[in-house]
């Protein structure tokens, strides 16, 4: 904390995985002497850089731009990029340290990192968004390349900024290759890769549900978020017969009764994606109940996904799902859930899904994609289907592996960290002290 002084979120996710992590290398004589912690807590390397653009009005603004490289012991650098004005350092070292055991849980061969801006594309035009991804891009190109660092989408980067950063790559580079994830499918895309994390933390809630002979059917959902993950959770819910009643963003949810269907998900893509539009319409558009300012977690419901961003469920709010019936929490945002609030779920025995795992099916599809970009080919979409699902149940897998505690309980917090940690360690060891 004192070498890294204000990044709160960092020293929290540190603090989490050092939990379980200590405990763990300290009994076991391979990893004790090796200080594998230690090196993996201190990024391989950090680029800052400022970012000058052009405004409609002719005005110059300046943003700053990040990549964070954490750890390259099993691949390539990989992780996404967040566009949003709350963005700074301590934010993308907690997202690059969370991305280096999640990549590996996959068992794709991804290493882990992180960058993004404090850019906030909301009400920005498409001309402003497109000259600042320029910008963003010009710099950035310097430091990554499809074997080096390969870059995808978070908050506030989709489908639009990805294809603007490919677009300055290409020019600056010519050359056509996988650099970034999340490209549109007629230009190098993935099948499935707008679905993979929402439809992956669903198909892990599934694999949870199943070891308790339950399935998702007839279940009652909260949904965190309007954005990317939430939007592909939903469409998940619906096709397994679960009944969805929220989604939010940052200024508050919808409570729809009846629950979402397709038809209105089907609005909700369009208001988000193509409108542009904040939530709160939807409402308006359906006539159900709008709550400002407020978070989900209040609703009677029997399973939770928060899908929106860190620290958004806190130990009130945990305290409020349990008291009205929530057995099964997942994170399909990165690290949403409060250490306060995990340990509350853990005192009542919920089912807890942490998002190294059960958000991990975004990444995996992206390693997928840079795969099918290797081959210049595209696979099916129930290929890429398949093998999400098929790395969603692997994952689970070794969640089940190392997350046993000594009352016999399982705790999927300590198996996604102890599972993705071993392939890196294990690396780490064969590689020597780099
Ligand atoms: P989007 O930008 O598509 O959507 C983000 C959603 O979260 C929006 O509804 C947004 O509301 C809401 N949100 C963002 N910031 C806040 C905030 N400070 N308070 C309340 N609500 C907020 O992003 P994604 O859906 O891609 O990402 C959501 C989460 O999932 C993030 O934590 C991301 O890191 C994680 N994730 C995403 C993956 C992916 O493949 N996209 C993969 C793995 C994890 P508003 O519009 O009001 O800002």
């Amino acid at each position: 904390e004192l070498d890294n002084p204000g990044e709160l979120e960092f020293h929290q996710a540190v603090r989490e995985v050092a939990e379980t992590i200590i405990p763990f290398t300290e009994t076991n004589p391979r990893y004790r002497n090796a200080n594998l912690l230690q090196r993996l807590v201190e990024p391989e390397r950090i680029v800052i850089f400022r970012v000058p653009w052009v405004d409609d009005k002719g005005e110059i603004q300046v943003n700053r731009g990040y990549r964070v490289q954490m750890s390259s012991a099993i691949g390539p650098y990989k992780g996404g990029l967040r566009f949003h004005p709350s963005v700074n350092l301590g934010t993308l070292k907690f997202l690059a340290f969370e991305q280096v055991f999640k990549n590996s849980l996959t068992q794709l061969p991804m290493g882990g990192g992180k960058g993004g801006s404090n850019f906030d594309p909301k009400g920005k035009s498409d001309g402003e968004v497109m000259r600042f991804c320029q910008s963003f891009m010009t710099e950035l190109s310097r430091h990554i390349s499809h074997d080096a660092d390969v870059p995808a989408g978070d908050i506030g980067v989709g489908a639009r900024e990805i294809g603007y950063m490919f677009g300055q790559y290409k020019r600056l580079k010519n050359e056509y290759t996988g650099v970034l994830t999340g490209k549109g499918f007629e230009w190098g895309g993935s099948l499935i890769r707008p679905e993979a994390t929402g439809y992956g933390v669903v198909y892990f809630v599934d694999r949870m549900l199943a070891e308790r002979h339950d399935t998702m059917k007839g279940k009652r959902v909260v949904i965190s978020g309007s954005g990317n993950v939430a939007q592909y959770t939903v469409e998940k819910c619906i096709e397994l017969g679960a009944k969805v009643l929220t989604v939010s963003d940052s200024s508050g949810y919808i409570y729809d009764a009846n629950g979402i269907d397709a038809e209105r998900l089907a609005y909700i893509l369009e208001l988000k994606n193509v409108k542009r539009e904040r939530i709160k319409v939807y409402a308006e558009r359906f006539g159900c109940e709008y709550v400002e300012g407020k978070k989900p977690w209040e609703v009677p419901c029997d399973i939770a996904f928060a899908n929106a961003t860190q620290n958004e469920l806190d130990a009130e709010d945990a305290r409020n799902l349990v008291k009205n019936g929530c057995f099964c929490v997942a994170e399909g945002a990165n690290m949403p859930t409060t250490p306060e609030a995990i340990e509350v779920f853990k005192a009542h025995d919920v089912l807890f899904a942490p998002g190294k795992a059960s958000n991990a099916g975004g990444v995996a599809v992206s390693g997928l994609e840079m795969s099918q970009n290797s081959l210049r080919l595209s696979w099916t979409r129930e290929e890429v289907d398949q093998r999400l699902y098929k790395i969603m149940e692997n994952i689970h897998t070794i969640c089940k592996r190392y997350g046993h505690g000594p009352d016999g309980r399982l705790d999927y917090v300590k198996g996604a960290n102890i599972g993705g940690f071993v392939r890196v360690a294990e690396a780490m060891l064969a590689q020597g002290v780099v």
